[in-house]
């Protein structure tokens, strides 16, 4: 990937813009003035769906409520984009086993999501949702992943966090260890914090606790809220330090999963996912008495997800619709383009490629989540079920999808 991005900017990509902030910072160039890319329609160029194809949202299907175990999608939008024509929430999801949930990231609007979907006390004004959330994890550390980790941390002492029964424990990747590589030419740019400059989850955690020093400390002392570290605590999911000490020349090394979580209710596992320069980029494995759900993060097709899910009974997968990135950087492409197009299919899975990573693993129910655009109809991700054998359901933001048979008691 390294190579075509080189050889895309001496075939004339000449300038950053925005198409990173579409998809999450993954590719941060967009096509110069040179190249016949730029050609794009205003419509493609927003990011927006062009009006035609732009469909109201769909009422979220509520058939898995009365399980024990099930899955909540919080929010179902791809990328930091705040897409037009969409009531769609950021990236994130929840999953319920009894009366205590677990958080898989933590996406623009995850707070109020918890409480439209009825978690924990969520009727109780200061008492919930929060009251019952047990452990949130992060699949990678771009913000549209954990934007909101900081609203659960903050607000959330005044939406359930000071009656949680232990402290939240918080699990994400660790410190990339280096910089990513510079895309581009020179001048090589400024780097932020550079005396941190990859902070890790733990890291971070700790850094947000700093920088809202000011308000947890007024709401501590004048409202006795209970102090941060009684209330939740960050970890970086330990990998060994062989798969993490190259992120740069080998950030997708092939490995089996690692177990790193276990309560009285779930067992978590991670493994790494391709979606460079993010590094760590990690997917999860959730194994409950019920079942099993696996979460792709963000990822293009990648062998240790397949492993990871193998015989789960569902998979959450992100996509993204080939036809719009076409629209986006449309044919004819020359050198430049054709790096770029590629560079940011190297990122994420398209539809066409879905389906055929759940039958490999052998999963009966494939869920679409992290849906970019954010605003295509809902047929257009349906495609994804001439390529897959298995229950597809395109998701919606506060679906809930029962695991195995046991219903609520
Ligand atoms: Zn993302």
């Amino acid at each position: 990937m390294c190579d075509l991005v080189s050889h895309a900017l001496r075939a004339g990509l000449d300038r950053r813009a925005a198409l990173a902030g579409l998809l999450g910072g993954t590719a941060a160039l967009t096509v110069g003035a040179a190249t016949p890319a730029a050609a794009a329609t205003p419509a493609a160029a927003a990011g927006q769906a062009a009006p035609e194809q732009a469909a109201p949202d769909l009422p979220p299907r509520q058939s898995g409520s009365d399980h024990h175990t099930r899955l909540v999608l919080l929010g179902t939008s791809g990328g930091p984009a705040w897409w037009p024509g969409t009531t769609r929430q950021g990236i994130a999801s929840a999953l319920v086993v009894g009366d205590r949930y677990y958080v898989i990231d933590a996406g623009y609007g995850v707070g109020p999501q918890l409480r439209r979907a009825k978690l924990g006390t969520w009727d109780d004004v200061d008492g919930g949702p929060l009251n019952q959330l047990r452990a949130i994890f992060l699949t990678h550390l771009h913000s549209d992943h954990i934007v909101d980790l900081n609203n659960l941390l903050t607000e959330g002492l005044a939406n359930g966090l000071p009656q949680v029964d232990r402290p939240v424990q918080i699990w994400g990747p660790g410190d990339r260890g280096a910089l990513p590589p510079r895309f581009g030419p020179p001048p090589t740019p400024p780097v932020t914090a550079p005396d941190n400059p990859t902070p890790g989850t733990a890291d971070m955690v700790g850094l947000l606790i700093r920088a809202f020093a000011t308000d947890i400390n007024d709401r501590v002392f004048d409202n006795r809220r209970p102090v941060p570290s009684a209330v939740y605590s960050a970890h970086d999911v330990p990998l060994p330090a062989h798969l993490v000490a190259d992120p740069n020349g080998n950030p997708h090394p092939r490995m089996s999963p690692v177990p790193f979580y276990e309560d009285d209710r779930v067992r978590v596992s991670a493994t790494l996912v391709q979606h460079a320069p993010a590094f760590p980029a990690l997917a999860f494995r959730f194994d409950t008495d019920d079942g099993s759900v696996v979460f792709s993060g963000d990822t293009s097709p990648s062998p240790n997800l397949v492993e990871l899910a193998r015989d789960a009974d569902i998979l959450v997968h992100e996509v993204m619709d080939r036809e719009w990135l076409e629209g986006f950087i449309p044919e004819p492409r020359d050198d430049a383009a054709e790096a770029l197009f590629q560079h940011i299919l190297t990122a994420h899975t398209v539809v066409e490629d879905v389906g055929p990573i759940a039958d490999e693993a052998g999963v009966p129910t494939l869920v679409l989540t992290h849906l970019a655009p954010g605003n295509w109809p809902e047929h257009k991700w349906r495609r994804a079920q001439r390529h897959y054998s298995g229950k597809l359901i395109v998701g919606r933001d506060l679906d809930v999808v029962g695991v195995g048979t046991r219903k609520r008691t």
